[in-house]
């Protein structure tokens, strides 16, 4: 593995993956129904052709200096630093960019190219809510139609997204099979769209599924780091040491630390260890996954002997997934990007520690981040910690109070 570290250059790292067929390595491609193939062609060609288009990227950047509040700060914290060692942590403010967290970064892009195609309407399912918000939002700024796909039981979960996306014109297509929570949502939100691509495009929420999405989202996402690695070194003059980042599906991670793969920076991917190292307690699908094909991508999952997903669990619903994205199997297998972990409790603390000591309260799947990084901090001693503070934790409060209440 430390060989094929010194076959790559990463100056010209994003030219080269994925490749044309969407692999990086040996994980990603895309493993799709044959009628479906052709499709996934002409995004993936769309894609290619708009990104080099000045109409395009001027109204990718119209909105978002307009309408998502771009570019988001980076901030300096001082008394959280202070309070751990001679480190000094700044955090990229993803939870001031509209919507409150980073999803909107792609879904925008997702929303352009869709209009570009000639589409009416977006569809996507949606676990927590985050994503179907996100996606709803674009919708309703593109005047496309809107179908998010998603669990009765997760409905129920999540009242207030659930009217968010109403609100925003979205339809809420609840499922009642299964154990009625993301997986069938996943299924049923694609069997809808093999029956009605001509006129809608599946939207994917992270920087997975078949090729071109894991391309397409990390470049939309990149954003964030093209912005934080230039914040950075005009308020420091220098690059920061360490770049933290907590991994889901792995977007807003593959967002900030892709710009850095070229500089002399450490990198790393924070995944949950949630309750424990037990199966169905945790969701470091990195840490303890094996590589297998599952949502149409092969990458490193956690799964059973029959190939199907194991249960996951983490305390921040965007975080539970039991796969990643193919270019953070990649990057680690290339010894680039270091995959470490937070549990639930530790990313509770962090939640206070920050919102008490900087007056920011970040998500618990933030959290998660903030907290490998006050880690860090401790063992660095000294130098600086870039962290991407990817969403805030409004959406938390109350499970957070109902929980963790007496901590007030
Ligand atoms: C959805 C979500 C995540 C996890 O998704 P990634 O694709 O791994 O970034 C992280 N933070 C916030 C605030 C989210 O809403």
């Amino acid at each position: 593995m430390a060989m094929m570290k010194q076959d790559i250059d990463f100056s010209v790292y994003r030219k080269n993956y994925p490749n044309k067929d969407g692999f990086f390595g040996k994980y990603g491609g895309s493993f799709i129904p044959p009628q479906l193939v052709d499709e996934f062609k002409n995004i993936y060609t769309a894609y290619e052709t708009i990104c080099q288009s000045s109409k395009f990227i001027s109204e990718l950047r119209r909105i978002r200096k307009e309408f998502q509040g771009r570019p988001t700060p980076t901030y300096h914290c001082e008394r959280l630093s202070n309070s751990i060692s001679n480190t000094q942590i700044y955090l990229k403010r993803e939870d001031l960019n509209h919507t409150g967290a980073h999803k909107l970064n792609h879904c925008m892009g997702e929303g352009l190219l869709a209009k570009y195609l000639g589409k009416k309407k977006l569809i996507a399912e949606t676990g927590a809510g985050q994503h179907g918000v996100a996606l709803a939002t674009a919708a309703a700024f593109f005047g496309l139609k809107c179908d998010i796909y998603m669990g009765e039981v997760d409905i129920a979960k999540q009242a207030p997204n659930v009217a968010r996306m109403k609100l925003l014109g979205a339809k809420v297509v609840p499922v009642s099979h299964g154990l009625m929570t993301l997986k069938e949502a996943v299924d049923a939100a694609f069997e809808a769209y093999m029956n009605e691509y001509d006129e809608a495009i599946y939207c994917i929420g992270s920087v997975v599924g078949p090729h071109p999405f894991p391309l397409m989202v990390r470049d939309f996402q990149s954003v964030v780091g093209i912005e934080a690695r230039e914040q950075f070194l005009e308020m420091t003059g220098n690059f920061p040491d360490a770049v933290v980042a907590c991994v889901g599906g792995g977007s807003n991670a593959a967002g900030i630390l892709t710009p850095f793969l070229a500089d002399p920076v450490k990198l790393y991917g924070v995944e949950p260890m949630g309750r424990g190292t037990k199966k169905g307690d945790h969701a470091a699908s990195l840490t303890y996954g094996t590589e297998g094909v599952m949502h149409g991508f092969n990458s490193i999952m956690l799964q059973n002997e029959k190939g199907e997903p194991d249960p996951v669990y983490s305390i921040a619903s965007g975080l539970d997934y039991p796969s990643v994205g193919p270019e953070h199997a990649f990057l680690r297998e290339l010894g680039r990007v270091e995959y470490g972990s937070a549990t639930d409790e530790e990313a509770v603390d962090a939640f206070f520690t920050l919102s008490r000591l900087e007056g920011v309260i970040p998500a618990l799947e933030s959290a998660h981040a903030v907290a490998y990084a006050m880690k860090l901090a401790v063992e660095m001693g000294s130098g600086s910690i870039l962290v991407n503070c990817s969403g805030r934790g409004d959406k938390d409060l109350d499970y957070v109070l109902e929980h963790y209440g007496d901590r007030l």
